[in-house]
C-alpha cells in the first residue's frame, strides 16, 4: 500500500517535512520518499493533504466523558468531591462502555492516535474492550484509591490487595495485546487519594513489570496547600521522596511547582502532562510550561476530562497551550513546532513508546494523521506550516486516520465503531 503525493510532517530528528509517498506494510511504515507502487499494489493519492505522525493524547480519562457538561464552575477539589467521584462510583459497566466509546469517537475523528489514560477504579476492562474494538493505541490505567478525601467519602476507596489483585488481572489479560496496541499503566489519582504505603507498592510494582505510572499533582493551589500541610512538602518533592520520579513516570498539570522541584522533575526525566484547557476551566492557573522545557522537563499534551474541558480536542489544546505561553512570554514564545513535537514525539516518549510511533519514519508504526487544510479557516499559509497546523487546524481538517495500517477514518468518517448508535446510546443513559 502506498500513500502517494503528500506533504509529510514527519516529526523525526531533522524536523523534516518531505513532498512524497509512504510505503506501510502490515503495521509499519516500509519506506518514504518517491516510490513507484510494485504490480497491483494499492496506491491512495494524497495531493494537497498533509500527513501527520498520529497526533498522542498523554493525559485523558475517557470513563468520564458521559460527564460532559454536567461538572460545571467548580475548583478542583469540590469538582471532584461533589461531581466526579459520585459520577463515577455510579458508572456502570453500560454507562462506562458508551462513555469510552464516545471517547474514542471523538478522539479518532479528532485526529489522535494514541492516549494516556487514567481510567475509574472498576470496569477497566470495559473500557480496554472498546479500546480493542475501536483500533485506537492507548496504555489504560485503572484509578488507584486507597484513601478518601478529607472526610469526603468517594465510593471509590479500595484496598491496596484487592488494587494490586485486578491490575494483576488486567496485565494478564490485556498488556501488549493487539501487537502492542492496548498496553496497562499504573493510575494512582493525585496524592490525596493514595496513601504513602501504597505508593511505595506502586513504585515497587512499576520497577517489577516496567509501567508507567500515571498520576496528577500540583494542579490547584488548594490542592497543593493540602500537600504540603500534609507531607510538610511540595507534591513534586514529596514524589521525589516516595521514588516515584523518573522516566516511567507522568505527570499531570504540575501547575503550582518551584524551581527546585522543575529541577527534579527534569534530571528525573519524568514526562509532565499538559492539559491548558482543564486548567483554566477548573480556574486552577496556568502551567510554567516555558520554564520546564528550558530546563529540559520532557512535556507531553492531553486534553484531560470531558467534564473539566469539554471536548478531547488535541489542536485546541495544541493552540492553547501556545496562546497561555504568549501572553506570559511574549509573542514569540514557544514556536509551532515545539507544540506539534508535543503533541506527538514527546508524547510517545510519554508513552515509552518513542521507537515506535510519534514521528514518520522507516520502521515505525504506521499511525498517521492526515489532514485536508484547504477548507476557509485554514487558508492559506504555506509560509509556516507548523503555525498552520497549530494555531489554524481543527478536528473537521481531519480527512483520514491511520492506526498500525489500519484505517479506522476515512473521509472523515468513523469507520470502527458506528458513531450514530454510540450518540443515541449516550442520550439514552443520561436521559
Ligand atoms: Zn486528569
Amino acid at each position: 500500500m502506498i500513500l502517494k503525493n503528500g506533504t509529510i510532517v514527519t516529526m523525526n530528528p531533522d524536523f523534516e517535512v518531505l513532498e512524497g509517498d509512504i510505503r506501510i506494510d502490515g503495521d509499519s511504515i516500509q519506506n518514504l520518499g518517491k516510490l513507484n507502487p510494485d504490480p497491483g499494489e494499492d496506491v491512495i493519492d494524497l495531493e494537497g493533504k498533509v500527513v501527520l505522525p498520529g497526533l498522542i493524547q498523554a493525559h485523558v480519562h475517557l470513563c468520564q466523558t458521559i460527564f460532559r457538561n454536567m461538572a460545571e464552575d467548580r475548583p478542583l477539589l469540590p469538582w471532584l468531591q461533589e461531581k466526579i467521584w459520585p459520577l463515577e462510583a455510579g458508572l456502570t459497566e453500560d454507562t462506562t462502555r458508551i462513555s469510552a466509546e464516545l471517547a474514542i469517537a471523538e478522539l479518532l475523528k479528532g485526529g489522535t492516535t494514541s492516549v494516556l489514560t487514567m481510567e475509574t477504579v472498576r470496569n477497566t476492562e470495559v473500557v480496554l474492550d472498546a479500546v480493542r474494538r475501536s483500533g485506537i493505541r492507548a496504555v489504560v490505567g485503572k484509578a488507584l484509591m486507597d484513601r478518601e478525601n478529607r472526610g469526603h467519602p468517594n465510593g471509590l476507596k479500595e484496598s491496596i490487595n484487592d488494587a494490586i489483585t485486578d491490575i494483576e488481572e488486567l496485565l494478564a489479560t490485556w498488556s501488549g495485546s493487539d501487537n502492542g496496541r492496548i498496553g496497562i499503566c499504573l493510575a494512582p489519582r493525585f496524592a490525596l487519594s493514595v496513601s504513602p504505603e501504597f505508593f511505595e507498592c506502586i513504585v515497587e510494582f512499576s520497577r517489577q513489570h516496567n509501567l508507567i505510572i500515571h498520576t496528577h499533582a500540583s494542579e490547584s493551589k488548594d490542592e497543593t496547600k493540602v500537600v504540603r500541610q500534609e507531607t510538610g512538602m511540595g507534591n513534586i518533592e514529596y514524589f521525589h521522596k516516595l521514588g516515584l520520579l523518573g522516566e516511567k513516570l507522568c505527570v499531570a498539570h504540575c501547575i503550582w511547582v518551584s524551581d527546585r522541584e522543575i529541577e527534579l522533575l527534569a534530571d528525573s526525566s519524568s514526562h509532565v502532562l499538559h492539559c491548558p484547557t482543564a486548567n483554566l476551566k477548573l480556574g486552577s492557573g496556568i502551567a510554567p510550561i516555558i520554564e520546564m522545557l528550558e530546563k529540559g522537563v520532557s512535556g507531553a499534551i492531553g486534553a484531560d476530562g470531558a467534564p473539566c474541558n469539554n471536548n478531547l480536542d488535541v489542536f485546541a489544546e495544541m493552540k492553547l497551550a501556545g496562546l497561555l505561553q504568549k501572553v506570559r512570554k511574549g509573542a514569540d514564545a514557544l514556536p509551532a513546532r515545539d507544540i506539534l513535537a508535543m503533541a506527538t514525539i514527546s508524547g510517545a516518549k510519554a508513552l515509552g513508546q518513542e521507537d515506535r510511533i510519534g514521528s514518520i519514519e522507516i520502521g515505525k508504526k504506521a499511525d498517521l494523521t492526515i489532514l485536508d487544510l484547504d477548507k476557509p479557516h485554514s487558508m492559506p499559509g504555506n509560509d509556516d506550516l507548523y503555525s498552520r497546523i497549530v494555531y489554524s487546524a481543527r478536528p473537521d481538517n481531519v480527512d483520514s486516520v491511520w492506526i498500525g495500517g489500519k484505517l479506522v477514518v476515512n473521509g472523515g468518517r468513523l469507520l470502527t465503531l458506528d458513531e450514530q448508535d454510540i450518540i443515541n446510546r449516550a442520550k439514552h443513559a443520561t436521559k
